[in-house]
């Protein structure tokens, strides 16, 4: 048994920010799957909101201005308390970032350089050229190492531990000596980033399967808003590699088969920097309208960077030039980009407050796992980085003050009973099983993709809904492919695929429900938003009969009252 004030469970940019919160006051722990570095906040590419107005078209920007673009964008379901909090505390955290080392790209004045990026009234996306969170998280990381953070690099949580509506820690396997080992905390924080994995086409990384967000939810934890899922409008046709929105806020257009700038007609003023949702949804409805062009790994739309520049290009989208040189043999300096939208960023999670409590004592979540909720129906770019940071900080000044009054020493009975369920669990799947984890998670995939995608029917989300039933049925005759606990990352996912299962399941149910079009949500059967019926938080229990059971919370509303979004 290992014994730690406060766990931390997520090496991305959430979890770190949190560890270097509290290591000064409390014993903290962190656990990640991956080194922290490769945690799928690396992948970052295009910014951090923050009006900080170094932009000279951003001189009247404020962070009340950047707070009402960000629940117009949210279609106004994001909390606007917790948005406000979110949108003053980005000033503080990017000269905090600043000033602990992160090389931001500057404007030639020496300030903090700001570009446009979509949704946004004014230009206040911070950024290092189009690799910000690779230069966020390793100075997070830096300082976390520095601060003497105890970090467990690759072990895997298996189980997150309730009982009596408290934490008592989790079960994790050292993915290196094979052990399963119980970790008791006083606190425990989970910064465990987004489900992509759950879809088939995903701009994630390979371990982006939200199993941090089903694992809370299996042991009674309830989930947030999980229907609304963001589809990145720009993905590289293939591998669906993202084409960062920078690539528009530098000034690139979206062109289909007949050579037109196409969003002129979808959003006149906003044009190609409308929000993620209604852009993905006019490529979409280009593309099945035969405005699209062909290509053997489906229909696409072009980005087109050219009129650019080679200087603009190899400057600020230089990952993204590499990228495509690299992946499919095109020079966007030269040629337009073939890209498509597919799922990129999970606005549901674990249900939390603004200081990141959930409902059970001593469990606290952030980041993209969690759903506070700043985003709403709908997140801007940019605004992300920034929810990860501002609400790493919150919640560890949250937990401190919770602590004042002394830490509690939970009980290890309900860790060592879970240890040993989790231990006849691995059995089970590293006896002989007729399914494969792999094939089954494919499949899931397809469901998410074809049934839970861009636009949705009654009628496509009730087969999923039941679907799904039938893959977790086919779950319990998963078996891996050798019985060794060393590194075998085929268990891992095995691990993981049942809480992806889960996840899916309460995405899928959600979204058919929710019987009107909100933001990323978009209904075929009911094409408009309807506030007076489903202006509100949707929120799933794990049910009796396994499958989830839902309630409704309304939304907080400050002081912006919901409103047609134009753009
Ligand atoms: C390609 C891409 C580009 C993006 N670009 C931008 C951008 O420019 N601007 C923006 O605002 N947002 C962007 N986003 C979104 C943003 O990067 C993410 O939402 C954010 O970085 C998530 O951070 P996180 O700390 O919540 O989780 P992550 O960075 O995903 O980290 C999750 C951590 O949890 C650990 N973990 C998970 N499960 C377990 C387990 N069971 N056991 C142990 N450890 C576990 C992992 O090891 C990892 O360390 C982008 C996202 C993608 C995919």
């Amino acid at each position: 048994m290992i014994d730690h004030d406060i766990l931390i469970v997520g090496g991305g940019l959430t979890g770190l920010r949190a560890a270097v919160g509290l290591c000064d006051r409390f014993n903290v722990g962190l656990i990640s799957k991956v080194y922290p570095v490769r945690s799928h906040s690396i992948c970052a590419q295009g910014g951090i909101n923050a009006a900080l107005t170094n932009n000279p078209d951003a001189r009247d920007d404020s962070w009340e201005k950047h707070t009402f673009d960000t629940i117009k964008g949210s279609d106004f379901l994001a909390d606007q308390d917790a948005v406000e909090i979110m949108c003053k505390e980005a000033i503080k955290i990017v000269y905090e970032m600043e000033h602990w080392g992160c090389p931001f790209s500057r404007f030639p004045d020496g300030t903090i350089a700001q570009r446009p990026f979509g949704g946004a009234a004014y230009p206040r996306t911070c950024y290092s050229s189009d690799i910000t969170g690779h230069v966020l998280l390793n100075t997070l990381y830096e300082r976390a190492v520095a601060k003497g953070v105890k970090i467990y690099p690759e072990w895997f949580v298996t189980s997150l531990c309730v009982e009596d509506g408290q934490c008592h820690g989790v079960v994790a396997l050292d993915m290196h000596s094979g052990e399963l080992v119980p970790v008791r905390a006083g606190v425990t924080f989970f910064g465990t980033g987004g489900y992509g994995r759950v879809y088939q086409h995903s701009t994630n990384s390979l371990t982006s399967t939200g199993s941090g967000i089903g694992m809370a939810y299996k042991a009674g934890v309830p989930l947030k808003d999980m229907e609304f899922v963001q589809f990145h409008p720009t993905t590289l046709i293939g591998t669906n590699i993202l084409m960062t929105e920078a690539c528009r806020g530098e000034g690139g257009y979206l062109v289909n088969n007949q050579g037109e700038r196409f969003m002129k007609r979808y959003a006149p003023t906003a044009k190609e920097l409308a929000p993620r949702d209604i852009v993905s949804r006019c490529i979409q409805t280009e593309i099945n309208e035969g405005r699209g062009f062909d290509h053997p790994l489906g229909r696409y739309i072009q980005l087109d960077l050219r009129h650019l520049g080679e200087k603009k290009i190899q400057e600020r989208l230089t990952g993204i030039r590499k990228i495509c040189i690299d992946f499919i043999g095109i020079d966007p300096v030269d040629e337009p980009i073939p890209i498509m939208p597919c799922q990129h960023y999970s606005m549901g999670g674990i249900d939390v407050n603004e200081r990141c409590a959930s409902e059970v004592r001593g469990f606290y979540a952030g980041g993209e796992c969690a759903c506070v909720s700043v985003h709403g129906a709908n997140r801007l770019g940019g605004n992300s980085l920034l929810e990860t940071i501002v609400f790493g900080k919150l919640a560890a000044q949250a937990i401190s003050e919770d602590m004042e009054g002394g830490i509690p020493k939970p009980d290890e009975k309900p860790l060592l009973k879970l240890k040993d369920e989790v231990e006849k669990k691995i059995l089970r799947l590293t006896a002989p099983g007729r399914e494969k984890p792999y094939q089954l998670q494919a499949d899931l995939g397809v469901v998410m993709d074809q049934k839970v995608g861009i636009f949705r029917t009654r009628e496509q989300l009730k087969q999923a809904v039941d679907k799904l039933p039938e893959l977790k049925e086919r779950y319990r005759h998963v078996g891996v492919s050798s019985p060794s606990r060393h590194m075998n990352y085929e268990l891992i996912n095995a691990l993981e695929l049942e809480y992806m299962l889960e996840v899916a399941h309460t995405i899928a149910l959600g979204a058919m429900l929710r019987e009107e079009s909100r933001g990323s949500h978009f209904r075929t059967d009911f094409n408009t938003r309807n506030d007076r019926d489903w202006l509100k938080h949707t929120i799933a229990r794990m049910g009796d009969d396994g499958g989830p059971a839902m309630s409704y919370k309304d939304v907080v509303i400050t002081r912006y009252q919901p409103v047609e979004r134009k753009y």
